[in-house]
């Protein structure tokens, strides 16, 4: 039996997919790879990245930002829910 591609073809193809695969996911600021998921009010949003397509971790907007996020920044979408979590046991201030 044989296979059309070879092993390092076969490898190189997997790398590209996974590649591709990790930077729908990556953050356009530092290009590592974001999970994390906020949600601020669009004037905020505005403010820093404008009509940007992309993701940005919450510490590399906070970095374009200038400052911390506060709470009240944040919409009250469910995704923020943890995050909120966090300004009220402490953890974000
Ligand atoms: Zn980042």
């Amino acid at each position: 039996m044989t296979d059309i591609l070879s092993k390092e073809e076969k490898i190189e193809s997997h790398e590209k997919a996974l590649r591709r695969y990790l930077q729908r996911d990556a953050c356009i600021d530092c290009t590592e790879t974001n999970w994390d998921d906020f949600a601020v009010h669009d004037e905020i949003w505005n403010s820093v990245a404008g009509r940007l397509e992309g993701r940005l971790h919450l510490s590399c907007f906070e970095k374009r930002l200038g400052r911390l996020l506060k709470l009240e920044d944040f919409t009250d979408f469910p995704v923020n829910n943890m995050l909120k979590l966090g300004y009220s046991i402490g953890i974000r201030q």
